[in-house]
C-alpha cells in the first residue's frame, strides 16, 4: 500500500512526493503553511466553480485535495 502523502493545512491541498525523496514536502501556493499526513476525505475537484465540496473549502482551482485536514 502506498505511502500516506501529505496535505496542506491552508488550502487542503493534496501534496505530491517530492522528487528528491530527501526534500521536505511544502505546499507551492501557502509556503509557511503546515503540512500533515494526518487528513481524511480524499476528493477531486475538477469545476471548483460548481462544486459545493469546494466552496465549503474556499477552493478555487481544480486539483485534489482532503476533506479534513488535522493541525495540531
Ligand atoms: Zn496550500
Amino acid at each position: 500500500m502506498a505511502k500516506q502523502p501529505f496535505a496542506c493545512g491552508e488550502c487542503y491541498r493534496i501534496l505530491p512526493e517530492p522528487e528528491n525523496k530527501k526534500d521536505i514536502v511544502q505546499c507551492k501556493h501557502c509556503p509557511n503553511a503546515p503540512v500533515t499526513t494526518d487528513w481524511q476525505g480524499y476528493v477531486i475537484i475538477l469545476n471548483p466553480e460548481r462544486s459545493e465540496v469546494a466552496a465549503r473549502l474556499n477552493v478555487t482551482s481544480p486539483g485534489t485535495y482532503a476533506l479534513k485536514v488535522n493541525i495540531r
